[in-house]
């Protein structure tokens, strides 16, 4: 609506909500604001977690960032593109999701307190450009090399990933199994690592302790053996993966077979069975003692393999049938007539196996596995759920240190390192630049803050001596939670990869950017939703 004039003028449909200005940039910057405030104590070891209770019921318990703002369904146009920030982290990186969205809230909010100085947005999107890119240089330079060889390291990244989670009970166990089964499927292309973390297949099975999850050098799937004559246990198996139906094609459209005498219909059936004999037959003579089929296996099949002591399970996934084609060096076959030896996967030993109370195939022993299963286990749903969380976490930090190959320390330490050196920049800045660039390295400082804030120390105390050992350059001094003291965090072991960090503060300032450039809100108003915060949530 234009203002001044007597008749007001619509330029858009008289239903669609507007708001402009200072108004709409407030807006969003409170519902971003708002978002971060929601995640922000689960930060750290110290952290506490969330419930979250669905519609239907269910309940997750949970201390990661990006599944707390996926659950929570969240509206506000503003408030979902800082969501939008923690599924980046999650799919680029794994792990981070909270740090990158307290960052963009911390930059909105710092962004506001500027606005209210009259900076116009478009200089504190520059400041804030320019911050981020110095950031980036600093990171490469304070982080340090790592490679396949540096366990120590590697095992710290995977504990610090589960720090103050479900996992952190078996951290010891799982960042060894995390380590293993990373080192297990990574690829080295032209002196490269690429680690493709769907070859590490998480099945979790509730029961026994956290203590009791294991690395398997193969893959675990939930089907049972076939038929109750099959042998339960194969030793140096050979997998013949199959991805058609071991039956006889039920015609596509409606056909009409018609049989004028009985003796034709005696040829008919013998003739069908001669087929799926033949299938068997077929699977014999390739060598195979296992049989493996994305679909179905007809009952008559199913005798047969029996009868030669073949083993087999039906209906498997496709991504499973994958899993264990890398498992164990197997081709996945169509046509049965192609199958020869040479495509037979080899493993150790295949067996049906109960684990908790279902029936599952287990293959293992695999020589060389390019893919293999990590078993989880725990006493209840809500907790395995949350230790898949952490062990996703760390799968995705270990491999993001392998493949860059740099790490830096954590608990605070590489982000009061990054404030401190792009102070010192700003100061080769003018005036309103300066400025933006300043407010940039203030909410770097939101880090080490919160963390404090959560375990319940002061946060102005902390920050103060932190500071001062940086001033001193000692780059990786962080914040020992549980004594309140400053530590050297590196020789601690709180140790992340360097991407953690770069693209947490990529997407931050991408997503501040963008709502700081946002003058101009208009809201189709098909619903009744409002786009105004709740005042009483500010
Ligand atoms: P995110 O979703 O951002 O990964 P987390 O709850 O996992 O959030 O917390 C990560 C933060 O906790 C990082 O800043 C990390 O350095 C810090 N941290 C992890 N382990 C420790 C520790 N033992 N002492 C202090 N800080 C730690
Ligand atoms: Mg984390």
């Amino acid at each position: 609506m234009a203002k001044g004039t007597q008749q007001p003028v619509y330029i858009v449909s008289e239903n669609t909500r507007r708001s402009s200005g200072r108004e709409a940039q407030r807006n969003n910057i409170m519902a971003a604001k708002l978002v971060a405030e929601t995640v922000r104590t689960t930060l750290g070891p110290k952290g506490m977690d969330k419930m979250l209770v669905s519609s239907l019921g269910d309940i997750i318990v949970t201390n990661d960032g990006v599944t707390i703002l996926e659950e929570m369904q969240i509206e506000h146009p503003g408030a979902k593109m800082v969501v939008e920030v923690a599924k980046t982290q999650e799919n680029e990186v794994g792990d981070g999701t909270t740090t990158a969205v307290i960052l963009a809230g911390e930059l909105l909010k710092n962004a506001e307190i500027l606005l209210d100085k009259e900076i116009h947005p478009t200089v504190i999107i520059k400041g804030y450009r320019v911050a981020a890119e110095k950031a980036q240089i600093i990171l490469e330079q304070i982080s340090e090399n790592i490679n396949e060889d540096n366990d120590d390291e590697l095992r710290a990244i995977a504990a610090t990933a589960m720090v103050g989670k479900a996992a952190e009970s078996a951290k010891d166990k799982l960042s060894l199994i995390t380590l293993k089964a990373v080192k297990q499927v990574l690829e080295k292309k032209n002196n490269k690592i690429k680690i493709n973390s769907s070859n590490i297949k998480l099945e979790k099975k509730i029961g026994a302790g956290i203590n009791d999850s294991e690395l398997i050098q193969g893959i675990i799937i939930d089907k049972e053996k076939l038929h109750s004559a099959m042998p339960d246990i194969i030793k140096d198996a050979r997998i013949a993966l199959i991805d058609s139906a071991l039956e006889i094609k039920s015609p596509e459209t409606d056909t009409k077979v018609q049989i004028d005498d009985p003796n034709k219909m005696q040829a008919f059936l013998e003739m069908e069975e001669k087929i799926l004999k033949d299938m068997v037959e077929k699977i014999k003579n390739s060598g195979a003692n296992v049989v493996l089929c994305q679909k179905g296996i007809d009952d008559l099949v199913q005798h047969y393999l029996a009868k030669h002591s073949i083993y087999a399970a039906r209906r498997i996934k496709k991504s499973d049938m994958e899993s264990i084609a890398k498992a164990t060096n197997a081709t996945i076959i169509t046509k049965l007539n192609d199958l020869t030896e040479r495509d037979l996967g080899k493993a150790g030993i295949v067996e049906a196996r109960k684990v908790g109370d279902e029936d599952m195939t287990y293959i293992g022993d695999c020589i060389d596995a390019k893919a293999v299963t990590i078993l989880i286990r725990g006493g209840t749903e809500h907790v395995i759920d949350e230790v898949e969380r952490a062990v996703k976490d760390a799968i995705g930090d270990v491999s993001a240190a392998l493949e860059l190959g740099k790490v830096v320390a954590g608990a605070g330490s590489t982000e009061l390192e990054l404030a401190k050196e792009i102070r010192n920049f700003s100061t080769s800045l003018s005036g309103r630049e300066q400025l933006a660039v300043q407010a940039f390295a203030d909410a770097l400082e939101s880090i080490p803050i919160t963390l404090a804030e959560n375990a319940g120390l002061d946060p102005i105390d902390t920050l103060t001596e932190l500071k001062a050992s940086h001033e001193k350059g000692e780059k990786w001094a962080g914040l020992n939670v549980f004594s309140g003291k400053t530590m050297n965090a590196w020789s601690e072991g709180v140790l992340e990869p360097l991407k953690i960090k770069t693209q947490a503060i990529k997407s931050a300032t991408e997503v501040a950017e963008l709502i700081l450039r946002i003058d101009d809100v208009l809201a189709a108003s098909a619903s009744e939703k409002s786009i105004t915060p709740n005042p009483e949530m500010m």
